[in-house]
């Protein structure tokens, strides 16, 4: 039995890790469970699952949340640092990193210090402090499981070789809601519109990230801090149907792929029972059916945001922590109809090329820088002409 922690439980990840754990009860045991502001619901996974503990991150509701709607065997508490006492607990053996956006950063940190496994979803984590995290997990011994379905798909393909015959990592794309829209018609493209991708269902922030191609971006870098590549040896191609979940080519040529639905709850389910496989709740492939595989190489110029995250990569620092906050609030700022779709990429350019680069900087440094980009990417989106 392994016993885990979801960081996260309430959003798209979260509830598709319980569904996983709900299919594998006779192998995974949930543990802890934290939301941030979602108690209610939070409540409910209790009822079902009567973890030992849940920790509802946002202190602030500890006033009026009903203590009632939990299971009597749960114990429930509030804050930051409960979650990030869970992530290191002694009874837990892995954790799911489905908190979003740099939030996720301080739980999944207490976690690698603890040694934990981590099946990692909060990509974020590994762009605003990929070379500190992977450090600690160094000298910590944990293990980082990629849950993002490109890096799932790239961790199963990467056993076909060794590491010194990988050629390329290519990482497919469906390339979002907005593949084949013209420029003009970007301009005027709506939060609704941003928010119904084609193939995925996924919560808000990365959905507009996949609508910016963002979500590539940032996956790229998350590439090449979990496996350990060049730069130069990452490729992205638009593929719509998102069956292949991504591929490495060998030196001899060969290219090796994962195909499965765009469904989540396979790649989780693989972080949290690997080495081993089971049939688990994943929908599977109809054989008996006719399938298109389609592959396009990205529209760079009216995705400008992919280029910034090769550019990132590539410079590494103090990049990634800046990139991802400007990003964050951007994407914030757009849901709520203050800042036009075009203007994403380019608030995280100009607030990326506005930063004192940093080459080697220190947890503190990055969480310093995150603050200054939040809030000068506020001031930019305000009134993006100065
Ligand atoms: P959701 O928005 O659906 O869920 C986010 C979760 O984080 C919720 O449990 C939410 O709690 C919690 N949360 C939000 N803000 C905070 C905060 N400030 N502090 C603590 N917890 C917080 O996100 P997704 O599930 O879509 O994404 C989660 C992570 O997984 C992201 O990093 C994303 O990039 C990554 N990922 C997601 C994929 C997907 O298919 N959705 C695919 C690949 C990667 P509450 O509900 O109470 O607000
Ligand atoms: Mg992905």
């Amino acid at each position: 039995m392994k016993r885990v922690a979801v960081l996260g439980s309430t959003g798209s990840i979260g509830t598709s890790s319980l569904e996983v754990l709900s299919a594998l009860s006779d192998r995974l045991t949930l543990v802890g469970a934290t939301a941030h502001s979602r108690w209610e619901l939070l409540a409910e996974q209790t009822q079902q699952f009567a973890p030992r503990v849940v920790v509802v991150s946002d202190a602030s509701l500890s006033g009026e949340v009903d203590r009632t709607k939990f299971h009597p065997d749960t114990q429930l508490r509030f804050g930051r640092e409960a979650v990030a006492e869970l992530a290191s607990s002694d009874d837990v053996d892995i954790v799911v990193t489905a908190i979003v956006g740099a939030a996720g950063l301080e739980g999944t940190w207490a976690a690698v210090e603890a040694g934990k496994t981590i099946a990692l979803a909060n990509k974020e984590t590994l762009i605003v402090a990929g070379p500190l995290i992977c450090e600690l997990a160094k000298k910590t011994g944990s293990q980082l499981l990629p849950v993002d379905s490109e890096h799932s798909a790239i961790f199963q393909a990467l056993k076909s070789g060794k590491a010194a015959e990988v050629k390329r990592i290519i990482l497919t794309a469906s390339g979002g809601p907005f593949r084949g829209w013209t420029r003009q018609q970007l301009e005027s493209a709506s939060p609704e519109d941003a928010l119904r991708h084609p193939t995925w269902d996924m919560g808000p922030k990365i959905t507009i990230d996949s609508a910016t191609l963002m979500n590539k971006a940032l996956e790229v870098i998350e590439a090449k801090w979990l496996f350990d590549v060049d730069v130069s040896q990452i490729e992205v191609v638009v593929h719509p149907q998102s069956l292949v979940h991504s591929l490495v080519e060998f030196t001899d040529g060969s290219c090796i792929a994962q195909l499965s639905p765009p469904d989540m709850k396979l790649p989780i389910q693989y972080a949290l029972t690997w080495p081993d496989r089971f049939e688990g709740s994943s929908p599977k492939m109809d054989w008996t059916a006719t399938w298109s595989l389609d592959f396009a190489p990205p529209d760079r110029d009216l995705f400008p945001a992919l280029d910034l995250g090769f550019e990132v990569a590539r410079r590494g620092g103090s990049c990634g922590a800046v990139l991802n906050a400007a990003n964050e609030v951007a994407v914030s700022r757009f849901l709520k109809g203050d800042l036009k779709f075009n203007e994403i990429p380019q608030a995280c350019r100009e607030i990326l090329d506005a930063h004192n680069f940093d080459p080697d900087p220190t947890l503190t440094d990055l969480t310093r820088l995150d603050q200054w980009a939040r809030q000068e990417t506020l001031r930019w989106t305000s009134s993006p002409s100065i």
